[in-house]
């Protein structure tokens, strides 16, 4: 209990911290299977291009990252390179989107099973999140539009989604815009854009361009595998990216951020067998949870979430995992207390994992593992 006579912005208090990932004490290898990382990790040549980068850390970055930003635009089709927006992870550039438009007496409306720093967010700006209940744990556009109104200054919507894994894709999006009131932005997290179609995203993108009310953010952090070096980017409308460029710390990315963010998107070959191993590995797994009686619904993530018989089955079983080295997401706090979210990992990650779920199915009272 605080007696200090300092005292922080009332608002604060609401502030929960987030759960991350967790580390876990292991004596051995630990499968990380708990925080949607890229199990074949970063790209060679983002790994050498930040060795060479370390030399020069005795400098500033450019802070206007130019040569940065101008690559994630070839590689994205865009046009205007002043649209885009870096970060430190696409975190920070969801937390300057909230900085910008919301505070006390503005909602920011997230969807009802939303990556948690929308909620955080908002909280620390001294806004008021709201969460909008969903449809079969997919974001329900009308219910959306139903809540928004005259408060309401941003929307986050992730597709696919964190962590349940599902999309409504290009159409419905574009719907969800037309029909929001025209003060508010909406925010398209594409944490996991490059889990899906690529047409989805070119098209969202070229949908963003012509208008100056979507925001689409996207994370070097999922599967281009590198997520330690904090990297993210937001295609903003114009007038929106220049005011982010105003308020950002000037040298908000590191000169070894910059120059592994330039590599990996010139290694198309490492981000394609990225792609090819997550949809063929999610493929298994799916069937092999299904298989042990734990009903695992299509992902469109980096990412399963397999349902447990009970909250404390599922407690149990990530318990007995961790016990075996094999670290998975508790998503009760997620308001999904009878699943558990599990990245999708390497065959090896993968043989631990189920041997684990084996054993603890073996091993559970009846009335804990089946159902
Ligand atoms: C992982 C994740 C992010 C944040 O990633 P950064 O590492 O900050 O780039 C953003 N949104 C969703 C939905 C995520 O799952």
């Amino acid at each position: 209990m605080s007696t200090s006579a300092i005292t922080p912005r009332p608002h604060l208090a609401r502030l929960s911290p987030y759960q991350p990932g967790g580390k876990l004490e292991y004596d051995g290898p630990i499968a990380f299977l708990a925080s949607n990382e890229n199990p074949l990790g970063p790209s060679p040549a983002a790994v050498e291009a930040m060795a060479e980068a370390a030399r020069g850390v005795h400098l500033y970055p450019d802070p206007t990252y130019q040569a940065l930003t101008e690559a994630i635009a070839a590689a994205h089709a865009i046009e205007a390179v002043d649209r885009i927006v870096v970060g430190a992870g696409s975190d920070e550039v969801l937390d300057l989107l909230i900085r910008a438009y919301a505070g006390p007496g503005d909602e920011v409306l997230h969807t009802a099973h939303a990556f948690a720093m929308y909620r955080i967010g908002a909280l620390a700006h001294g806004a008021t999140p709201v969460s909008v209940p969903e449809r079969d744990l997919t974001a329900d556009v009308d219910a959306l539009l139903d809540r928004a109104g005259p408060a309401t200054k941003l929307v986050f919507l992730a597709d696919p989604n964190n962590p349940t894994g599902t999309m409504v894709g290009a159409d419905a999006i574009r719907r969800l815009r037309a029909e929001l009131p025209a003060h508010t932005l909406l925010v398209v997290d594409g944490a996991y854009a490059e889990c899906v179609d690529p047409a989805v995203y070119a098209e969202l993108l070229a949908f963003a361009r012509d208008r100056d009310d979507v925001a689409i953010t996207r994370t070097f952090s999922k599967l281009y595998g590198l997520a330690a070096v904090r990297l993210g980017w937001g295609y903003l409308p114009s007038a929106t990216a220049a005011l982010i460029q105003q308020m950002r710390s000037p040298f908000n990315v590191t000169s070894p951020a910059d120059a592994a963010g330039r590599a990996a998107v010139a290694d198309r070959a490492h981000l394609d067998a990225s792609v090819t191993h997550l949809v063929k590995a999610r493929d298994e797994l799916r069937s092999a949870l299904t298989q042990l009686d734990l009903p695992t619904p299509e992902s469109h993530g980096n990412f399963v979430l397999p349902r447990f018989p009970s909250p404390e089955a599922a407690n149990s079983a990530a318990a007995h995992l961790r016990a075996r080295g094999v670290l998975v997401r508790v998503v009760a706090g997620y308001g999904l207390p009878d699943r558990l979210r599990i990245s999708i990992g390497t065959a090896h990650d993968h043989e631990r994992l189920l041997d684990g779920l084996r054993g603890w199915l073996a091993r559970e009272p009846q009335e804990l593992a089946s159902h």
